[in-house]
């Protein structure tokens, strides 16, 4: 059955809620994208791009899962970076760092050129910082400033030392920090939201309360949804965790984790620009 987003600043701040229909009928495309959140919402607007025919099933509302419940700060860490570019100097050699390296920022690109080139709505804003809660975090953040400077990005970045801290937070908490004015952050349902809208613009077909209950194998494939099925060329599983398709394989290895973000009600003015002085 079909769920609501859940509860959130996100969702209670939506610009332009969807509407798209339940699937019903039998359809013929090259690519079916299970899942709307920022995986298959992106790939939709990427491959229609292209000029390939897609339809996307969405099993509750666009941006229903993770996309619409995180912090919506575009930063450069990859998580498990340190196995991928292991594994990937098995292919590379050398070229495994600068890969990883690049593939740090290349989502900033296209989501920051995406979202000028449909003119989405989503509060995209430059700016973090990443503190140092112990005095010991400063080598990291020197680490990684010392890497951006020695890749040719030290413009993007400053580090901050304890004595500074007060001119860019008001707290007396954190022992340092590091300011990347090339990271972002916005709002990410409404980004998901406005990739949608951009993918159907491109002719991609949306669907919503539209749960893919199985996929059969064949010439095409044929995915199965309780109304109707899609034949395609290829399919994209992008269910994250929740979805039960392949399972089998996939058993004990998948599940969605919570963690929390919070927001105020709007602070004064000069409360807000008070803890947040610069970045
Ligand atoms: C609390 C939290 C905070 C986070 N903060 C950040 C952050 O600040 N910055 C950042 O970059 N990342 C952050 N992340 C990670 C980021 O949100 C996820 O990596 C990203 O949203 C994953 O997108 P997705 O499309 O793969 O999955 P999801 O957004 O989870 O979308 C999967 C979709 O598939 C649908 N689906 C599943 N099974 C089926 C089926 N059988 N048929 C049809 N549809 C199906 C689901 O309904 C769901 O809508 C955070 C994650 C969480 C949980």
């Amino acid at each position: 059955m079909s769920a609501k987003r859940c509860a959130s600043y996100y969702n209670a701040t939506i610009k332009q809620e969807s509407d798209y229909p339940e699937f019903e009928g039998d359809i013929r495309v090259d690519v079916a994208i299970i899942g709307g959140g920022f995986t298959g919402v992106a790939t939709a607007v990427e491959l229609s791009e292209k000029g390939y025919k897609v339809a996307l099933l969405e099993a509750n509302k666009i941006a229903w899962g993770a996309t619409g419940r995180n912090g919506g700060q575009v930063t450069g860490s990859l998580s498990g970076d340190a196995a991928m570019t292991k594994q990937l100097r098995r292919h590379l050699g050398q070229d495994a760092e600068n890969y990883v390296w690049n593939l740090r920022w290349r989502g900033h690109d296209i989501i920051k050129n995406r979202v000028a080139k449909y003119g989405i709505d989503c509060d995209l804003k430059f700016g973090h910082i990443q503190t140092a809660y112990r005095p010991v975090h400063m080598q990291e953040l020197q680490q990684m400033f010392d890497e951006a400077n020695r890749r040719g990005m030290g413009e993007f970045m400053t580090l901050v030392s304890a004595q500074e801290m007060p001119g860019y937070l008001g707290s007396p908490l954190y022992h340092g920090g590091l300011v990347n004015r090339r990271n972002m952050h916005l709002h990410s349902v409404n980004l998901c939201l406005g990739e949608a809208r951009s993918a159907q613009s491109l002719g991609t077909q949306l669907f919503e309360h539209s749960q893919v209950v199985d996929i059969l194998p064949g010439e095409l494939a044929t995915v199965v949804t309780p109304k109707g099925t899609v034949k395609a060329n290829s399919v994209l599983i992008a269910g994250n965790a929740y979805h039960k398709l392949g399972r089998p394989k996939l058993r004990g290895m998948l599940f969605p984790a919570s963690l929390g973000n919070c927001a105020t009600a709007k602070l004064p003015e000069e409360l807000a620009n008070n803890s947040i002085r610069r970045i």
